[in-house]
């Protein structure tokens, strides 16, 4: 016996060997062991996948023996032989891993035929049209797959083909038909290949198990695993599965049905199949096919039949199924079952409607939430009024409106959504090449294919808007064009596609954001009830905060003050205040800026009323309020006055006297305040009042006051004293109880994190900057690292994430471990929480509740998703 299984039938494997047998087998496996009409098989594991590349891309002699194995096992299940001309047994070899990949990797069928197993199938079944048909598909999709031949070579030749014997479609093509279009395959093999294709059996399934394995690293699958955080290593299982065929006739047909709706949720078969076809047909879209409401009328037993495994699978897997069957002559097949991809609705309503009927737990349903999805409900929709006429409509695939300019092909689209032009991407159909394109598109809209046709899975999957099936949109991607209505649409003009409704209008329809639906509503106070987390926003005006209170934030974490500022009004006082030459003109900018100063914060703690407001004194460096010399130089020579030149000579000497080598080193934040502690007291003064304002119009204000870019303790000894100072004088003691405020600092610069204990004495919280604490503990400029240097580190995988939008928990994050453990250790009440860009993504909220802070804080829009998140880290 051999030490090491490389290979299990399904018989041998269940759901929870996933890791192993990959998500396709652990099912194929679960459905076989409880009974279901599967086609029996075998898998083999990621395992030996991951020997295989260990190996050098080879094959071991192990694994060809339990192969062989395996197979001997498989003939005598089903009583064929594989390579039988008489009967022979044939199988699909398909990828399979643990997390779903749709269409990303290969799949090889109808494995096993030959010169001389197509006449057994033939005479076996009594039609020879449909064994040739199989056979060439098998020659096509092995030369395409296995030796890497265009499928445009292929798709040539049957073209020419239909044409000769004048027919449209693939079923009007007669036996004698595919006899030719075989010979010419097998012609187009041997010329781009330089081998013939193979005849012996045993070598076709090792061939194509290795092609498979190698469609791990496909360019497709790589960009797959890079969206969805799938690690690289992990390698594919490979299923192979004796074939059933929905292609023999009338009374076959295959398709794909989702337990419940994947665009709404709701409780009712969806899906689509086609009669007389092989699975293939449904996926890559290239036939439209029927809904699967009208195969009740067309074979109403199977329907019957498979309305009642879809409960049962549902109720086993406790979680809507997306299912793969075929007919065979009459007989109802599932070829797999996996969770069903669905859009944030559709997703919220099945959790909470599962939840209901008691087939799982609140907290089972809110694990099934894919966070990220849920920026898509709380996105746009078209504004009807403004809409006016449609020019086509299309099957609504996923969700969401979307505004952008045409293109005809993934790598315009990728090109100019690189260039941050919006696109939508318009083809005839997508492919899974075509991915990088449908990631920079606003939207995607395909005139052939029907809701489970690759765009519309993978839209749906990236929880971008989509239209499919636009037939009445005629797509010329060489012209690049399309016309709909009468009108043309070149590439570049304006586009919005409703991925709710599925209508197409030419130009640009003004958006409306979307509502928070009950179900959400629902979902979110599951969550409250879960989460440790507190969740803030980050937010600068009384709009954004009210914004984000409608979505539940509990408090502000980041008012950045210094946004109160650009507005035009203000930026001349604030230009005034920076280019004063004594304390004293400083003093009389300042007092203009004050009741300003003070009206915002009034504004914030209404919105706010009786829950923390942060706010954070001025942090950028000062030459940003100031035009940039150049622009001052030009003005320079087209002012008319001698005053203005004067005016305009001051202010380009004052933005030299400003320059910094390394402004994001140099003098800002705290550092402002010790240099100019005028404007700190400005600051702090305008709140207290603000806060005096509003307690004395019964409002419940909390203040807390932050300092940036600390680095020493005595930096904040020195300001908070200042403020406590600016509290003393405007509200007095009984003012300062009335209030209640807090002073404390974000943690930005590696060394404030270090001394943490220290600098806590003086901190009421912490505020842990990560946008700064990551640029400095790398030593990557955030304004620069992205557009540089860090693509390259991303592409050739020296960082997993980029670090600015997914916190590194191995350096970043030890920083604010220890930060938070040395701060508490000396002040064990204190309020520690993050402000920075990643308090919105939820693998850094999952750490941040590891880390035993208290609260996140993110952007309104992100609220939702960070208490969903947060929820999640706690179960
Ligand atoms: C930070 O550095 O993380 C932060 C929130 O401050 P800012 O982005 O304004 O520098
Ligand atoms: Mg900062």
């Amino acid at each position: 016996m051999s030490l090491q299984s490389w290979v299990y039938s399904f018989e041998e494997g269940n759901a929870g060997m996933r890791t192993l047998l990959g998500g396709k087998g652990a099912n194929l496996a679960e459905m076989t062991r409880v009974g279901l009409p599967v086609p029996p098989g075998f898998t083999i594991t990621t395992e030996a996948c991951r020997a295989f590349f260990r190996a050098g891309n080879r094959i071991s002699g192990e694994l060809q023996l339990q192969m062989r194995e395996a197979v001997t096992r498989l003939e005598e299940k089903k009583g064929q032989r594989l390579g039988d001309p008489a009967d022979p047994l044939l199988v699909s070899v398909r990828s399979g891993s643990v997390d779903s990949m749709p269409g990303m990797m290969d799949t090889i069928l109808n494995l096993g035929l030959n010169d001389e197993t197509v006449k057994g199938l033939a005479a076996g079944t009594g039609n020879d049209r449909f064994a040739y048909d199989c056979y060439r598909r098998l020659i096509q999709m092995f030369g395409q797959v296995v030796l890497g031949i265009e499928s445009i070579r292929f798709e040539r030749l049957l073209r020419r083909l239909k044409r000769e014997l004048g027919v449209e479609q693939d079923q009007e093509v007669s036996a004698e038909g595919w006899l030719q279009l075989i010979g010419e395959y097998k012609g187009c093999v041997k010329a781009f290949s330089g081998i013939d294709f193979p005849q012996d059996v045993h070598e076709q399934l090792t061939l194509a198990t290795e092609a498979v394995f190698k469609s791990w690293h496909n360019q497709r699958a790589q960009v797959y695993r890079k969206i969805n955080r799938i690690p690289d290593e992990q390698g594919t299982a490979v299923n192979v599965q004796s074939m059933v065929f929905g292609n023999k006739g009338d009374d076959c047909g295959t398709g794909v049905v989702f337990t419940r709706n994947p665009s709404t949720g709701e409780r009712a078969l969806f899906g689509e199949y086609l009669t007389n076809a092989q699975g293939e047909d449904v996926v890559a879209g290239v036939r439209t096919p029927q809904s699967i409401a009208t195969l009740k009328d067309v074979m109403p037993r199977v329907y019957e039949e498979l309305s009642e495994l879809c409960g049962r699978l549902e109720l086993h897997y406790a979680d809507m199924q997306d299912i793969e069957f075929t007919v065979e002559r009459g007989e109802l097949y599932v070829l797999q079952t996996r969770g069903g991809k669905r859009n944030a609705q559709a997703a919220l309503r099945i959790a909470v409607d599962l939840a209901s009927e008691g087939v799982v737990s609140r907290e089972e349903a809110l694990m099934r939430i894919e966070v990220s999805h849920l920026e898509q409900l709380l996105h746009r929709g078209i504004d009807e009024d403004a809409a006016g006429e449609a020019i086509a409509s299309g099957l609504p695939a996923s969700p969401g409106a979307a505004v952008g300019m045409a293109v005809f092909d993934a790598d315009t689209a990728a090109a100019w959504g690189q260039a941050g032009k919006p696109v939508i991407l318009v083809r005839a159909e997508t492919t899974p090449e075509d991915i990088h394109g449908v990631l920079a598109a606003e939207g995607v809209l395909t005139s052939r294919g029907g809701m489970t046709s690759h765009a519309a899975v993978v839209a749906r999957g990236m929880g971008k808007p989509c239209v499919c099936g636009c037939e009445e949109m005629r797509i010329d991607p060489e012209q690049r064009q399309a016309t709909a209505a009468g009108r043309t649409i070149a590439e570049g003009d304006w586009l919005t596609l409703d991925g709710t409704s599925g209508s197409i209008y030419a130009g640009r329809i003004p958006l409306k954001e979307a509502a928070v639906t009950d179900e959400l509503q629902q979902v979110l106070r599951w969550a409250d009830d879960v989460r440790r987390l507190r969740v803030y926003a980050n937010a600068d005006t009384p709009a954004d905060a009210g914004i984000a209170r409608g979505f539940g934030a509990e408090g502000i974490g980041l008012c950045r003050t210094e946004h109160m500022f650009f507005a035009p009004e203000r930026l001349t006082v604030m230009q005034a205040m920076i280019m004063a030459d004594s304390r004293e003109e400083r003093l009389a900018a300042l007092a203009l800026l004050l009741p300003m100063q003070q009206a915002d914060f009034e504004g914030l703690f209404r919105e706010m009323d009786g829950l923390p407001v942060t706010i954070r004194l001025l942090d950028p460096p000062l030459h940003e309020f100031l035009p940039h010399a150049g622009e001052l130089q030009q003005k320079l020579q087209a002012a008319e006055t001698e005053e203005e030149q004067e005016q305009l000579r001051r202010m380009i000497r004052k933005v030299h006297a400003l320059h910094e080598a390394n402004p994001m080193l140099g003098q800002r934040g705290c550092r402002l305040g010790i240099v100019y502690p005028e404007i700190y007291d400005m600051q702090a003064e305008a709140v207290f009042r603000a806060a005096a304002a509003c307690i004395g119009g019964g409002i419940s204000v909390h203040p807390e006051i932050m300092i940036p870019l600390v680095g020493d303790a005595s930096e904040l000894s020195l300001l908070r004293e200042r403020v406590d100072r600016a509290a003393d004088s405007v509200l007095g003691e009984a003012g300062k109880i009335a209030c209640g405020y807090k002073i404390g600092t974000m943690i930005e610069v590696p060394r404030a994190a270090l001394t943490a204990d220290r600098i806590a004495v003086h901190a009421d919280f912490f505020s842990f900057g990560t946008n700064d604490l990551t640029q400095m503990t790398y030593g990557y400029s955030r304004d620069d690292a992205e557009g540089g240097f860090l693509s390259h580190y991303l592409e050739q995988k020296l960082l997993p994430h980029n670090p600015f939008q997914v916190l590194d928990p191995d350096g970043v994050g030890q920083l604010i471990e220890w930060a938070a453990m040395k701060g508490r250790s000396r002040k064990p009440g204190l309020k520690t929480g993050i402000c920075g860009e990643h308090g919105g993504d939820k693998d850094s909220i999952a750490f941040c509740h590891r880390a035993g802070l208290d609260y996140v804080s993110c952007s309104p829009y992100r609220i939702p998703m960070a208490r969903i998140a947060a929820a999640q880290a706690a179960i």
